[in-house]
Order: structure tokens, then C-alpha cells, then sequence
């Protein structure tokens, strides 16, 4: 007889994680800047561009942070104390954008809609969405 529960799905699927940083108006994103200098110089993470209009499923003008599974335990616990009130997506990368944004997500804060339409179900085989992180931050100070 086949057990019906569902198989406890590894933390190996995880390549690394994105946190989206979102703004409303120019005073959060001064918040966001502040935020994202202090970030560069205390954690070894890649830095996105500043995406002041909509790209891919989001609804709100953000940059994002890209950084391996190491960096998860200091750097989320950063932006919780750091955040300022502006709304903040943590998502893991595995094989599917869609789960990883809208079943496996965290949100600080706010809540945001997705475009859901953007977001692949699977990868397929040889697609390589995921890129490696490239540290693109000289952290010269413990977080
Ligand atoms: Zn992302």
C-alpha cells in the first residue's frame, strides 16, 4: 500500500534565494538605497538593477538581491529588523518559478499581488533560469 502523504521535499532543490526589495513613491525609495548600501557593505550577495518600472510578475517598482543558501540565516534576519516597512519577497530557487514565488515565498510585510502568467511551472531540461549567484558586494563589516 502506497503512503498518501506527501514526500517531504529536500532543501537540496534550493540553488539560492532572492530577496525582492519594493518601493512606493520616492521616500521608500530613498529607504530602499539606504537599505541596499548597508546591505553591500555587510554581505557577500549579488545586487540587481534598480527596476523602477514593472518587470516579470511584480507589481511594484523593487531591486533584487540574489545570494546563496549560506547567507540566508544573517541576511533575512537583517531585513526584518531593517525593512522600514517596505515590502520585502524572499523566494527560494528551485526548478519552478511559479511554486517559488507564490507557494514557497516569504513576504515581509506587505503582501503584494504577482502576476502569476510571467512565471514557468518547470524549468525545462537544459533552461537554466537559475543563474549562479555572482557576488557582485565587498562586505567590509559584519551584519
Ligand atoms: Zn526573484
Amino acid at each position: 500500500m502506497s503512503d498518501p502523504r506527501p514526500q517531504a521535499r529536500s532543501l537540496a532543490g534550493i540553488a539560492s534565494y532572492h530577496a525582492h526589495v519594493y518601493f512606493d513613491g520616492p521616500a521608500q525609495r530613498e529607504i530602499a538605497a539606504w537599505i541596499r548600501e548597508r546591505i553591500g557593505e555587510r554581505f557577500p550577495v549579488q545586487l540587481g538593477r534598480w527596476h523602477d518600472k514593472l518587470v516579470g510578475p511584480h507589481s511594484r517598482p523593487m531591486y533584487q538581491i540574489a545570494f546563496d543558501v549560506a547567507v540566508f540565516p544573517k541576511l533575512v534576519p537583517w531585513l526584518m529588523l531593517n525593512r522600514q516597512g517596505l515590502a520585502v519577497l524572499v523566494h527560494p530557487n528551485t526548478d519552478s518559478p511559479y511554486d517559488d514565488h507564490l507557494i514557497h515565498a516569504l513576504w515581509l510585510g506587505e503582501m503584494l499581488p504577482l502576476d502569476d502568467s510571467v512565471l514557468p511551472r518547470k524549468l525545462k531540461a537544459g533552461e537554466d533560469l537559475i543563474d549562479p549567484v555572482k557576488v557582485n558586494t565587498a562586505p567590509k563589516m559584519e551584519g
